[in-house]
């Protein structure tokens, strides 16, 4: 039994560019529009010689308003409930937005340990979203570009107490 990491996150942060290169095949489909990932995907990864299942939610998409729907809640919380952590992704270039600080209050009544991370965060691109992501109370987010694969060295060390 792998050790299991859940990409948590609202639409359009990089959860699937994240999970598609965790486990290194195009296993998540990824799209310049929200709601796009239909369904949860999970595969194998492998992290510098450590071995787990990689969960990419697509909870939080297909939403009209800035409550959890049942649907979204559904799948999100089964992710982080058999999760031993949860990547909890933010769009440092966009900063955070309320439906962030929602998703952060929700799991911060969750027993799974959670790791805040700012995705798109190449070059500076991030450097405002990074300060604004650390009144969501998770301390210090891991700053990784998913895209440009910057960040894996940093994202493992965070992981690594809990897989
Ligand atoms: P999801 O809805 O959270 O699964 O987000 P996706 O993985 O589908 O990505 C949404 C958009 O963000 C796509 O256009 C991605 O190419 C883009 N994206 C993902 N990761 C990065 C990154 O590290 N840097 C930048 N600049 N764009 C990214
Ligand atoms: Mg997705």
């Amino acid at each position: 039994q792998l050790p299991v990491v859940a990409i948590i996150g609202r639409p359009n942060v990089g959860k699937s560019t994240l999970f598609n290169r965790l486990v290194g095949k195009r296993l998540a489909l990824v799209d310049d529009r929200p709601g796009v990932t239909r369904d949860r995907r999970e595969g194998d990864a492998t992290l510098l010689g450590s071995d787990f299942r990689v969960i990419d939610t697509a909870g939080y998409e297909d939403q009209d308003a800035a409550s959890l729907p049942g649907r979204m809640r559904q799948q999100t919380e089964a992710a982080v409930a058999q999760a031993d952590v949860a990547l909890f992704l933010i769009d440092s270039r966009a900063g955070i937005v309320p439906l962030d600080e929602e998703i952060a209050r929700w799991l911060r009544g969750s027993t799974t340990p959670v790791v805040l991370v700012a995705n798109k965060a190449e070059g500076r691109a991030g450097e405002a979203g990074v300060l604004e992501a650390l009144a969501l109370g998770f301390g210090d987010p891991v700053q990784i570009s998913a895209e440009h694969g910057e960040g894996v060295a940093d994202l493992f060390e965070a992981l690594q107490p809990f897989i």
